[in-house]
């Protein structure tokens, strides 16, 4: 019996991404495969990652057309009403207020924050029963061709698909891209983010604070108003100092941080940490072959752009192949997949060349590196068209 299972489009990865373009697909006569390496019951309760994951308007009307943002647990969806970013002691800082109207509508905030493995589980719960969908579950792709005819896969277990276009949503450690010959600019910020929640007395008002102490990073992501996610950047090497406290210490350090401003703080939930790697593919395909969401674009979390601009592929390509299918051409054509890369490179190459620039600035300590930054915050301050700009940003 032969081994090989052929599709019109094989998924790698049931991330947020992989899991967002194959929903994306549901209203078409499309046979998808979907492969990753988690089992069915952990794609469908995924564990707390720390990820507080901050999404703009835009991504917000995506999931809802997706039903995913209806089936995020009620209570688990918290608006963002305000930002501030202040430079260590300086006592300029840049802010942000809920804009009047976001992407053309009245609006009573800036963005919203979900788990990540919230928006994981409600995405899933989408597809879960998807018809046109068929599952390699505790499967990893070993090895990926694209040809002029067609493209495939083989599994860890020898299993062999087949397709006419293979999209990867691998990570950004994607193993598939590499395999694929596709070159990727890759930046090791030598830093790591340490993450988790806390409950405080003060309240939070809703305001998501940046302080770039000199030599780490603190935010405050605010989810109900006594409980907020500490989010700790700290040069790598240092990130023990860190890890190390017990709880109580922990928690002086972050209220002494924010200047008493959160009243008495407790640390409430385990510490996850993530090593900071960017990436940047040059082109976001081959051979009948694209990359979504990291695999594509790997960005450091500073500006919050990494999943938003991973819902924003999927929705270019599937776009792209759902106007082929209804024209009945090929869906891993390369003028299609070139549209695709053309499209998504104009949005990604900005935001990530311009956050890796504001990570340099803000976690550079010379002195002309700290005058540079009081001086930014000031004209961004002052100049409303620059705010204004950083705001439709914010809210997509
Ligand atoms: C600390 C932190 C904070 C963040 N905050 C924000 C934020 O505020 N806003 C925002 O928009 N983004 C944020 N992000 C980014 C966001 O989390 C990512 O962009 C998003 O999770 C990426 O989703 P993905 O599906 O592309 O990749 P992943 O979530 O990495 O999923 C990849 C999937 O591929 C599977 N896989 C890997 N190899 C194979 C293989 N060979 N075969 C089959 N399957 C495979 C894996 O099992 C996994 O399920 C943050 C990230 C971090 C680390």
């Amino acid at each position: 019996m032969s081994n090989t299972s052929s599709f019109d489009v094989i998924v790698i990865g049931a991330g947020p991404a992989g899991l967002s373009l194959a929903r994306s697909l549901a209203d078409t006569s499309l046979k998808i495969a979907i492969v990753d390496p988690a089992p069915a019951d952990v794609l469908k309760n995924p564990p707390a990652d720390g990820r507080e994951i901050a999404l703009t308007h835009q991504s917000k009307e995506l999931l809802e057309s997706m039903g995913a943002w209806d089936a995020v647990p009620e209570g688990e969806i918290f608006k963002l009403r305000s930002a501030k970013v202040v430079d260590g002691t300086s006592p300029f800082e840049l802010h942000f207020a809920t804009p009047e109207t976001a992407r053309g509508k009245p609006t009573d905030t800036l963005g919203y924050l979900i788990s990540n493995h919230h928006i994981r589980q409600s995405i899933y719960s989408q597809v879960e029963h998807q018809p046109n969908i068929t599952w390699f579950t505790e499967q990893k792709v070993q090895s990926v061709y694209g040809k002029s005819e067609d493209a495939g896969v083989t599994l860890a277990n020898g299993q062999k698909l087949t397709a006419r276009l293979v999209v990867a949503a691998d990570s950004r450690f994607s193993t598939t891209r590499q395999q694929m010959g596709i070159p990727v600019d890759m930046h090791d910020f030598g830093r790591t983010v340490i993450t988790f929640r806390i409950e405080h007395t003060a309240s939070n008002d809703n305001t998501a604070f940046e302080c770039f102490h000199y030599g780490r990073t603190l935010a405050i992501l605010p989810l109900t108003e006594h409980l907020s996610s500490a989010v700790i950047t700290i040069d790598t090497q240092l990130a023990h100092t860190v890890e190390d406290l017990d709880d109580a210490a922990q928690a002086q350090d972050i209220a002494q941080r924010v200047n008493g401003q959160l009243g008495d703080v407790k640390v409430v939930s385990q510490q996850y940490r993530y090593p900071l790697v960017g990436t940047h593919a040059r082109r976001f395909y081959s051979t009948r072959f694209a990359l979504v969401g990291d695999a594509a674009v790997g960005m450091h979390p500073v500006t919050a752009h990494g999943f938003n601009l991973g819902l924003n592929s999927t929705m270019i390509l599937s776009d792209l192949i759902k106007s082929a299918v209804r024209q009945n051409r090929d869906i891993g054509a390369p003028t299609l997949l070139q549209q695709y890369d053309r499209k998504h490179q104009l949005k990604t190459r900005p935001i990530y060349h311009g956050t890796n620039f504001v990570v340099k600035l803000f976690t550079n300590e010379t002195p002309p590196a700290k005058l540079l930054r009081t001086a930014i915050i000031r004209a961004s301050n002052m100049l409303s068209p620059v705010k204004k700009l950083i705001s439709h940003q914010l809210t997509g």
